[in-house]
């Protein structure tokens, strides 16, 4: 924890050092990114641990964080390999079920959870995403659900590597919901659905930024 606050306070000061920008104390966002008053927690019907590949958390529209801030039952971890004694840790007595495809995954309409699952989700590229799963043969050894459903991205900015990629909070929103509506949990619709809203915002602020560079570029 204490080496969490150093790197902050690392954070904070080349932004406002370096970069002379205005930063949300709170996100660690400059504040023209920033997206604190957009969001209102909520409990999710089971758990959801991030595991954040090191590339990721840098950039200012990491939608991983947007999942952190948003549910407040959700943990995230960031690096390539996890130690199992934290990942034991902070699973607690959780039943693990890893969010990735493959032939053995199950359809996310199929499996019922709730709050004795959590849910591991990988924020990184698909490749980051592969190298995690090598490197830490607890992941490997996980149930695994997926999509089943092709889902098209929102994400207009980044160009999406392949077909059927979704951001992370995409992925989580249709994680929840899809599972949630299967499953008699369709109550849970209004908070999940804040997600989306949350992500459009980001993409707005996006687009807006984008287009005063390129004003400031003319
Ligand atoms: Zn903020």
């Amino acid at each position: 924890m204490k080496e969490l606050s150093r790197r902050r306070v690392r954070g904070l000061q080349t932004h406002t050092v370096q970069e002379g920008r205005a930063t949300c104390y709170a996100c660690l966002r400059p504040t023209s990114y920033c997206l604190c008053q957009e969001i209102n927690p909520f409990y999710a019907h089971c758990n959801v641990l991030l595991l954040q590949h090191p590339n990721e958390w840098r950039k200012y529209y990491s939608t991983a964080k947007l999942v952190k801030q948003s549910i407040v039952n959700s943990a995230l971890l960031r690096g390539v390999v996890f130690e199992e004694r934290v990942l034991h840790a902070t699973l607690g007595d959780t039943e693990p079920v890893l969010l990735y495809p493959g032939p053995s995954s199950i359809d996310c309409e199929e499996l019922p959870l709730d709050e004795r699952h959590t849910i591991l989700v990988i924020d990184g590229t698909w490749d980051e995403a592969g190298k995690i799963v090598w490197r830490n043969p607890m992941l490997q050894k996980l149930r695994r659900i997926s999509f089943h459903s092709t889902l098209t991205s929102r994400y207009r900015i980044r160009k999406q590597p392949r077909r059927g990629y979704l951001s992370t909070i995409e992925s989580v929103g249709h994680l929840l919901k899809l599972n949630a509506q299967a499953f008699g949990k369709a109550h849970y619709n209004e908070s999940y659905d804040r997600l989306f809203a949350v992500f459009e915002r980001m993409i707005e602020k996006q687009l807006a930024h984008l287009g005063e560079t390129a004003e400031a570029r003319v």
